[in-house]
């Protein structure tokens, strides 16, 4: 790795301050934005923007079983499963050729969650803090020894420092 090469992580971009949300919000991380951003090379990525989801946009969640939930649409149940799952593994494809050495996402998130996010029961009964955001569960199986973290774990100093040696060992063996 030239000395000069900053390791390269993905990130929902929603934490770095742009207004991707279903909302037309953002969830800037501070941590992110502010601590990390000098020492590292970003590669934003919102799942629901790129699907062509658009902002504003209704917001969207997890159903069903949490092995294999579906991705819908509130309110209009519109399920958005198999259009998620084809635009993922396409764009993780791409990524994979970035050579990437960690990647930072949103909790909770339907599409970004890495674990914990709710699954909800159709017929209503509660939900279940189960799932795997949809985009999330097709980029862990494809790299499956990337380093991935949640804006609110890294909050905690001791997996900050775990999962940044885990970045920076693997920056160090990139090509
Ligand atoms: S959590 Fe993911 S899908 Fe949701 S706004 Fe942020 S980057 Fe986009």
């Amino acid at each position: 790795v030239p000395a000069t090469r900053k390791p390269r992580l993905g990130i929902s971009a929603c934490l770095l301050g742009r207004r991707v949300r279903w909302d037309g919000g953002h969830r800037r991380d501070a941590f992110c934005a502010e601590v990390l951003d000098p020492l590292v090379e970003w590669v934003p990525v919102c799942p629901e923007v790129e699907l062509g989801l658009g902002i504003p946009r209704p917001p969207i969640r997890l159903t069903g079983r949490s092995e294999a939930p579906r991705l819908v649409v509130d309110g209009s149940g519109e399920d958005l499963t198999a259009r998620m799952q084809a635009f993922a593994e396409a764009r993780v494809e791409a990524l994979v050729a970035l050579d990437l050495s960690g990647w930072i996402t949103k909790r909770d998130s339907p599409s970004c969650g890495m674990a914990q996010v709710p699954v909800h029961d159709p017929r209503g009964g509660p939900a279940v803090r189960d799932g795997v955001g949809a985009f999330l569960r097709v980029l862990m199986a494809r790299l499956p020894h990337l380093p991935v973290e949640e804006e609110g774990r890294l909050a905690d100093p001791l997996l900050r420092e775990r999962f940044m040696a885990r970045v920076l060992d693997r920056a160090r063996r990139a090509p």
